[in-house]
């Protein structure tokens, strides 16, 4: 980059070219990045960083890049895991944090303006002013921005009720090389939306986000209950969100994580001694080497400490609707096994839910290395998938998990694994396990992005639409000069089969013919004792792309044919390996579809108003459908809302 073009760019937007600053912006959180820093290698580094503060600069500043044939790297918070925002040798990166904006909330609609490089807990603290809140709660939330969370589809602690935050995005203004435009609720012609929400910065610059928001919770409740084992509790997370219960936050820690973090208090400990002392030895430099060089060994003895696990449950919301579902839920709870800890588990973890993620840098001095790794799927598959990652990641690292986004369908496992600091075997290790994590069926990424570290293996599991993403890139940035290499690089797969048609009664969900005629569909579900969550008076593939709730997922999973060749999407209640287009194509490209459904025989009272933060299972002509255990109490706050009203 020669220094006059360098001149010419300072010019309209605040660059900066002084080594610091470069090497600050030369790479991410992403672990094995750390690995080389401890061995003393640098990263590649930008040629410059530049700061818009506004949308006019950051067009400046992409028609430069542009006119130069410079890579563009954008830039949140750089608190990505996955090398997603890392370095590009002669790279301008743009660091959004100065398009800080946050506007009023609009009480009529709930949404609030935002731009891209607001720090979360900014937003936070400012919403909280105006007695609104996002809800989006990463560990990370004060070392990463609005935009980060849209590029890389982002989860938050409270994801169970509010969803994931591209559910919280109603609509962006993003900057492309070749034009701007807007997704969402702003639209004008199609909708990019699902396409640019997970595209790490490759399908241009986020400028602009309105986010929903909700009410300030008037109330919370948390509490911690003991299981006798992981399936044990699975089982009764299943059923709780199955019950229209809608709670907050749901975390379980298996037995490892759960005497680790000391939430043991009320768990029998047959091994607890003996953890605390390899947990000591971990901490200790002279002795680290050797259990971490005996994973299975050190994973056997973890696992003596027996099965009991902790989980945290907790809602929040209206005061009198929060204590109707928590009732609930508790009784299913205890009904389902769980032996009651109290208030203190759960309020010592929602004080402290930011705290643990900042404690990994001692390890990397100590010549580990120290990782997490997001999966998700159906209920019907966690078993497997929990096993097979489990046993992948065991042969080289000591590793714990703890499930915590949890959905009505399925559940994503978070597994934290700590290995001997060597980067071929952190390569190993990592192939291992998304291999493992495909072949179980689940999504290799949940929400911590894809970046160059996963992006072969998001490419596997979206193979088909590789092309389609290219598509839209070189119409979107002719040169190439976003995020250059991502995100899908070209890989061969056999072409799948189509999945089998059927219900999932486990995660209540059905595969359908996506082109059936719906008194077809409706009746060969109901034989089986089930009706669409959703239902359509069409074919369901003329009704994927609707838009729901935002907590709801509408589509799970998709067969398609994408120039002559089928194309299948596996079903999980939320994928983050990249884009999620499942319900943005035209609707005679569907083979089949995967969708929510109910059973005929759930309890439930249809209401003609919804009180506020009461959620309905269903819409129907004549009002909305509550289910489940508490939907006779809710309906009744319900009836006194329309009372009042
Ligand atoms: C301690 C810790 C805890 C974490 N906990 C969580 C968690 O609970 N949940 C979770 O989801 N993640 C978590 N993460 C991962 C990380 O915080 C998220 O991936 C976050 O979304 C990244 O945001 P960022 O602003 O730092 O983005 P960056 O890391 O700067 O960038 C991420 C990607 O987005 C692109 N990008 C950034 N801004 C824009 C924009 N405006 N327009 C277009 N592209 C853009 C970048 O080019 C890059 O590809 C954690 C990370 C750490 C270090």
């Amino acid at each position: 980059m020669n220094v006059e073009a360098l001149a010419r760019l300072s010019s309209f937007v605040d660059t900066d070219v002084t080594p610091l600053e470069r090497l600050a912006h030369a790479r991410d959180l992403w672990p094995r990045s750390t690995l080389a820093m401890v061995d003393g290698r640098l990263p590649p580094s930008p040629a410059a960083v530049s700061f818009p503060q506004h949308e006019g600069g950051l067009r400046a500043a992409l028609d430069w890049a542009v006119a130069h044939r410079v890579p563009v790297v954008p830039w949140g918070a750089g608190s990505g895991v996955c090398g997603a925002a890392a370095g590009v040798e002669g790279a301008l990166t743009l660091d959004l944090k100065r398009m800080n904006r946050i506007g009023q909330v609009d009480a009529a609609t709930h949404t609030v303006r935002v731009g891209p490089g607001v720090i979360g807990q900014h937003l936070e603290d400012n919403l909280a002013r105006q007695g609104w809140a996002s809800r989006h709660s990463p560990s990370s939330i004060w070392c990463s921005t609005v935009g980060g969370w849209a590029a890389s589809r982002s989860a938050g602690q409270f994801s169970s009720r509010y969803g994931k935050f591209e559910d919280m995005v109603a609509a962006m203004r993003v900057v492309a090389p070749a034009r701007a435009y807007r997704t969402g609720r702003w639209a004008q012609g199609r909708d990019l939306g699902p396409w640019v929400l997970g595209s790490e910065g490759a399908l241009g610059v986020i400028s602009e986000l309105l986010v929903r928001v909700v009410p300030l919770p008037e109330s919370r409740w948390m509490r911690g209950y003991r299981f006798a084992s992981v399936p044990a509790a699975w089982e009764a997370m299943r059923r709780l969100m199955q019950a229209e219960l809608h709670p907050c936050a749901v975390r379980l820690y298996d037995p490892v994580d759960t005497r680790i973090g000391g939430r043991g208090k009320g768990v029998k400990s047959g091994g607890s001694g003996l953890l605390k002392n390899l947990v000591g030895t971990l901490d200790s430099r002279a002795n680290l080497a050797l259990p971490l060089s005996l994973p299975r060994l050190l994973n056997r003895l973890a696992g003596w400490g027996g099965d009991e696990c902790v989980l945290i449950v907790g809602w929040e919301g209206q005061t009198d609707v929060a204590e109707v579902l928590a009732r609930h839920g508790h009784g299913l709870l205890l009904e389902a096994g769980g032996f009651d800890l109290g208030a203190e588990p759960g309020d010592h973890w929602y004080a402290h839910r930011h705290d643990v993620s900042y404690k990994l840098a001692p390890i990397f001095m100590r010549g580990a290395f120290a990782d997490t790794m997001e999966v998700a799927c159906t209920w019907s598959r966690l078993p497997a998938l929990d096993a097979a990652v489990r046993a992948a990641l065991g042969e080289d690292c000591f590793v714990m998990a703890h499930y915590s986004h949890v959905y009505r369908e399925g559940c994503a496992i978070y597994f934290t694994f700590v290995g001997r600091g060597e980067e071929d075997r952190y390569d190993r290790v990592w192939s291992r396990a998304l291999a493992a994590a495909a072949g179980a069926g689940g999504t290799v990424c949940h929400h911590h992005g894809v970046g160059p570290h996963k992006m072969l293996a998001a490419a596997r599991e979206l193979a088909g639409l590789a092309p389609r993403f290219a598509e839209l890139r070189d119409e979107l940035d002719p040169t190439g000069i976003l995020n250059p290499g991502r995100l899908f690089p070209p890989v061969e797969t056999p072409e799948p089969e189509a999945p089998v048609v059927g219900v999932d009664p486990r995660s209540l969900i059905a595969t359908l013919p996506a082109q059936q005629p719906a008194g077809e569909r409706d009746a060969w579900l109901a034989q089986r004792g089930y009706m669409l969550r959703f239902s359509t008076d069409g074919a369901l593939a003329a009704s994927a792309g609707q838009p729901r709730a935002p907590w709801e997922s509408a589509v799970l999973g998709a067969s398609l044919h994408l120039d002559g060749k089928r194309v299948v999407l596996v079903a999980v209640p939320r994928s983050s390996a990249g884009p999620d287009p499942r319900a943005a194509f035209p609707a005679d490209c569907y083979e089949t579809l995967t969708v929510p459904v109910l059973p005929l025989a759930q309890h439930a009272v249809l209401v003609s108003r919804l009180a506020p933060d009461v959620r309905p299972a269903r819409s129907t002509r004549e009002g909305w459908e509550l289910r489940g255990p508490a939907a006779t109490e809710l309906a009744a706050l319900c009836a006194r809302t329309e009372d009042a009203g």
